[in-house]
């Protein structure tokens, strides 16, 4: 699904560059669950920029389905780990938004916004603008975002940092039975190693920068199933 060969980023010029990525490859197969993990400031967040076409490589290559697409946008949902919410829009306009753009006509994803939100338990906040919510709500509105974006590989840059524990349980939950039904391919950013340890196939090790990876572990245990993870019937009800 996805590539990653030697790619290198620099930031700055002359004596005041930094080289922030040193040469990074690795891949994620069709379906897979991967997590990137590495010490803050390794580059994680700018890999995610170059893979989503925001930023462009010195060098290397980035290829989605086997085609390259370095610097090309458009190629996958994206979760920045600044949750990114167009300020002018509501909550619900900017699930809406998402979801015509995933091709839904207008009526029905007016229709169907307030089940969306209701998921990720901000229905009551459909009305307000994203500067009314705190950190964690508009990073599960960011996630819903991502979620509804239909690409078959999803970026999410810690997406639950945000989070308290038990939201975060209920947005594992979710994710692992939403990665369950469809087998998107999935690139996850964390700081958790039990999170990583929960939810992916394959953990890739990232140094700090310059970044290259210094290490590829496949999770040694079978994933629990979502269903084990949280057992809140209310919760299962949604699908
Ligand atoms: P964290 O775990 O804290 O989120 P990270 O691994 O995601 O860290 P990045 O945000 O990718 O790290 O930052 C890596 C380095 O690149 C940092 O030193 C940062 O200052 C630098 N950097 C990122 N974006 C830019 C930019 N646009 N201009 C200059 N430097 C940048
Ligand atoms: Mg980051």
């Amino acid at each position: 699904a996805l590539e990653v060969r030697e790619v290198h980023k620099r930031f700055g010029r002359g004596g005041a560059a930094v080289d922030v990525l040193g040469g990074v490859s690795f891949a994620v197969e069709e379906g897979e669950f991967v997590s990137l993990i590495g010490p803050s400031g390794s580059g994680k967040s700018t890999l995610f920029q170059l893979i989503g076409g925001l930023e462009q490589p010195h060098k290397g290559e980035i290829r989605i389905g086997g085609q390259v697409t370095t610097g090309q946008r458009g190629h996958i949902a994206y979760m920045p780990q600044q949750a990114s919410l167009l300020p002018w829009l509501t909550v619900a306009g900017n699930v809406e938004l998402a979801l015509e753009v995933a091709g839904t006509a207008r009526e029905e994803a007016r229709e169907l916004t307030g089940s969306w939100l209701a998921r990720v338990g901000l229905e009551s906040y459909a009305g307000e603008y994203p500067h009314v919510l705190s950190g964690g709500m508009q990073q599960r509105v960011s996630f819903l975002r991502a979620l509804l974006t239909p690409r078959s590989l999803m970026c999410l840059d810690e997406p639950f940092g945000a989070l308290d524990a038990l939201t975060r349980m209920q947005m594992q939950q979710w994710l692992l039975k939403l990665w369950e039904a469809n087998r998107r391919s999935v690139l996850f950013v964390t700081h958790s190693i039990e999170e990583a340890l929960l939810l992916s196939d394959r953990i890739v090790v990232l140094s700090a920068s310059p970044a290259v990876v210094i290490r590829e572990l496949r999770v040694p245990f079978e994933r629990p199933r979502s269903e084990t993870l949280w057992t809140d019937p209310e919760f299962n009800r949604l699908k």
